[in-house]
């Protein structure tokens, strides 16, 4: 049943891609040991990674396909053929019936490259529809709007990792890393031990502030104005580099005169950080040689989530802090696969290797790839929120892979209600979530572990994961089930099952386009333990650094956008006077789908809570522990109260890693953002209350 040797291979898990190895264990499974030699962790690893194996052999994983028998209303066992055709025929009958944009299609961003290539070219070939999207529309969008807006291409960090501890100050806005990727945090001791500085833009004093020079504590939702309070400073004090700004950017005129409206008394009423703390800022960002403004998704999940990572990347082209060695702006992305996942056509917009499905080009390319004519390919449909909040109404069908939206989707009671309308619901994952709970047909599919397959990690870094073991009997790998579902839809051909061929095919499809993997293979990929993107040519060495020498806009300039500070889509208000916003913890991973199931984590994190200020909980009526009801327009959950000074008083926050009474998404609110369409997960307006007091 097992392989004989240690395999080496990454967490399955987020977008760090910790490099782990694999040793058969006793008991027929597999055992994790260190991997020091990979660079990004050396070694390290999180309670998440560590104890991955427990899903592989979790009691509860399915390891049979189920039918909802709808006279009884339950989910039974059924074969895999039967279970093929019966999402072949649900697919095909609703397709039949409303045309191919009835259908719906949901990925995830936790997919390998392999998978989300399959599934996009599943949607548009073989179901015709352009109703595509995948939870990487809730993670890492903004930034990747701001990114190619103003660089002309998006990678989430276009510098490796290793260069953060070796620049001058690090600003890092809405990142918890200290909880969400805790290897990764070395690198910002590092950057302190090196005599770099750190500043920390967070409401709350997570332990990733406690570790910084200087802990800025906006409001919720007033980053956008933070940043550009900072770069009105940086004019004002004459700190421009005018001569960066001239020869490597357009538009500053233009994002001058907006940042120059926002003078820093109005921008310390508006985030309430006081004035001294902006010029403190200002002054430990421009004093260093270098700099790099990291973001996460505390300024990019808002409804101006891309001008927000603007503002960020504004300040950066004006203290020529871009396009150098050891300076730049670089999103950290969460998911496992959330960079990967949003270059190869999962993406209601986008097409494999980052190219843009409206662009006639791009469609001929990837159209000659598949042997189709281009016009046989769909055009952009709707982002991840909008697809949900259109099922059961213009979108009948839906088939999800990878994704648990009944727990991670904004204003989830809502898109619980959306999926149960629909007429026909399928599943593949690994375990029965609270969405696959649902489902008309649930396809128990392989882990990690039991497949091989590629992820793209957050610096662009392209990853072997590698089988070690063998997957129980019953399940299927996600590409046998696509390649199942096209065969019995009349598509014979082109939906290979083995990943290195699907890889293969990928890197014709991506080659030319703004992610090229073209000069990537598995061999390459084993042998270099990761090559950057892009990477044109098998003699290419792939492109850690990227914007060097030019961005990857037409005249090779960084550009300038002017932006101002807007309001959050939800005030505060006498009936609803307190800011929700919501995370992570260390111990669980997005829906919680797979960790919840693991007795460890569960052990550290057992369930939500309510994290509140001493004199907010006072004005309540509710001591640590208690349970506390917190309501906003779309629900109420309750949750035991959690209080602490570390959090602002105007302010509460909630993990949003939990289903049922406690589920913080039934309160968050789905206002999306113009360009990117990411909901505003950050900010909403509540009130909180004592459960029956
Ligand atoms: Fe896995 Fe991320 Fe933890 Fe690393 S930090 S072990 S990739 S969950």
């Amino acid at each position: 049943m097992l392989a004989a040797a240690i395999t080496s291979t990454h967490c399955p898990y987020c977008a760090l891609q910790c490099g782990m190895n694999l040793r058969p264990s006793k008991d027929g499974g597999v055992d994790v040991v260190e991997r020091p030699d990979f660079p990004v962790n050396r070694g390290a690893l999180c309670g998440k990674g560590r104890t991955a194996p427990a899903v592989l052999s979790s009691s509860v994983r399915l390891t049979g396909p189920l039918i909802r028998n709808h006279a009884t209303g339950g989910l039974e066992p059924a074969t895999w053929e039967e279970a093929l055709r019966a999402v072949a025929d649900g697919l095909r009958r609703v397709r039949d019936a409303h045309g191919p944009d009835g259908v719906g299609v949901f990925g995830g961003g936790g997919l390998t490259n392999e998978k989300a290539y399959t599934l996009g070219k599943f949607a548009r070939l073989v179901l015709g529809t352009s109703q595509i999207d995948y939870n990487g529309r809730f993670c890492m969008s903004s930034a990747a709007a701001a990114h190619t807006r103003a660089f002309g291409l998006d990678r989430g960090l276009p510098f490796p990792l290793e260069d953060i501890p070796r620049t001058g100050c690090v600003i890092l806005v809405g990142s918890n890393l200290a909880e969400t990727m805790p290897p990764a945090l070395r690198y910002l001791t590092e950057l302190r031990e090196n005599g770099g500085r750190l500043i920390v833009v967070d409401p709350r004093r997570t332990r990733t502030a406690e570790q910084a020079d200087l802990h800025l504590a906006p409001r919720p939702g007033t980053d956008l104005a933070l940043a550009l309070g900072l770069l009105h400073l940086v004019v004002a004090e004459g700190r421009v580099d005018e001569e960066f700004v001239a020869e490597r950017t357009t538009g500053w005129a233009d994002a001058r005169a907006a940042a120059m409206s926002h003078w820093p008394t109005l921008v310390e009423r508006v985030t309430g950080v006081p004035v001294p703390q902006l010029r403190e800022a200002m002054g430990m960002f421009c004093d260093a040689e270098s700099g790099m403004v990291l973001t996460a998704r505390g300024p990019e999940q808002q409804s101006k989530g891309t001008d927000t990572v603007g503002a960020w990347i504004n300040l950066c082209l004006a203290t020529g802090r871009a396009g150098r060695p050891l300076s730049g702006y670089g999103c950290l992305t969460g998911q496992g696969n959330g960079q990967g996942g949003r270059e190869h056509g999962q993406k209601a917009d986008q097409l494999p290797g980052y190219r843009k499905l409206d662009d006639p080009e791009a469609r001929a390319h990837v159209a000659s790839v598949w042997g189709v004519g281009p016009d046989t390919l769909p055009g952009p449909g709707r982002s991840a929120y909008e697809l949900l909040d259109a099922l059961g109404r213009d979108v009948k069908a839906l088939l999800l892979m990878g994704s648990n939206p009944v727990v991670s989707a904004p204003r989830a009671a809502h898109v619980e209600e959306r999926l149960r309308s629909l007429d026909f619901l399928a599943v593949a994952d690994v375990v029965l979530s609270e969405t696959a709970a649902i489902a008309d047909v649930v396809l128990p599919v392989t882990q990690w572990a039991e497949e091989t397959g590629t992820t793209t990690n957050l610096e662009g870094r392209v990853l072997l994961r590698r089988r070690a073991i063998t997957p129980p009997t019953g399940v299927r790998t996600d590409l046998e089930v696509l390649h199942g579902l096209a065969g019995l839809l009349g598509w014979e051909k082109g939906f290979p099952t083995d990943p290195e061929e699907v890889f293969e095919e990928l890197r014709r499809a991506s080659a030319g386009g703004p992610a090229d993997y073209a000069g990537i293979s598995y061999r390459r990929v084993a042998e270099e333990d990761g090559v950057f993107w892009p990477c044109p040519d098998a003699e290419h060495p792939g492109t850690p650094r990227l914007f060097l020498d030019r961005f990857a806009t037409p005249d090779g300039r960084a550009r300038f956008v002017p932006v101002t500070h807007r309001a959050s889509a939800e005030e505060t208000d006498a009936e609803y006077p307190v800011v929700l916003t919501t995370g992570r913890v260390v111990a669980q991973y997005q829906s919680g789908a797979q960790t919840r199931r693991v007795a460890e984590l569960n052990a550290a994190a057992p369930g939500p809570f309510v994290e509140l200020h001493p004199r907010l909980a006072e004005r309540v009526g509710v001591a640590d522990g208690e349970p506390v009801a917190v309501v906003s327009r779309r629900g109420r959950a309750v949750a035991p109260a959690r209080v602490t000074t570390s959090i602002r008083p105007d302010t509460v926050f909630m993990p949003f890693h939990w289903p049922g009474e406690g589920r913080a998404n039934t309160l968050t609110n789905p206002a999306l953002d113009p360009t990117s369409k990411m909901p505003e997960f950050k900010v909403c307006a509540v009130r909180l209350e004592r459960p029956g007091g």
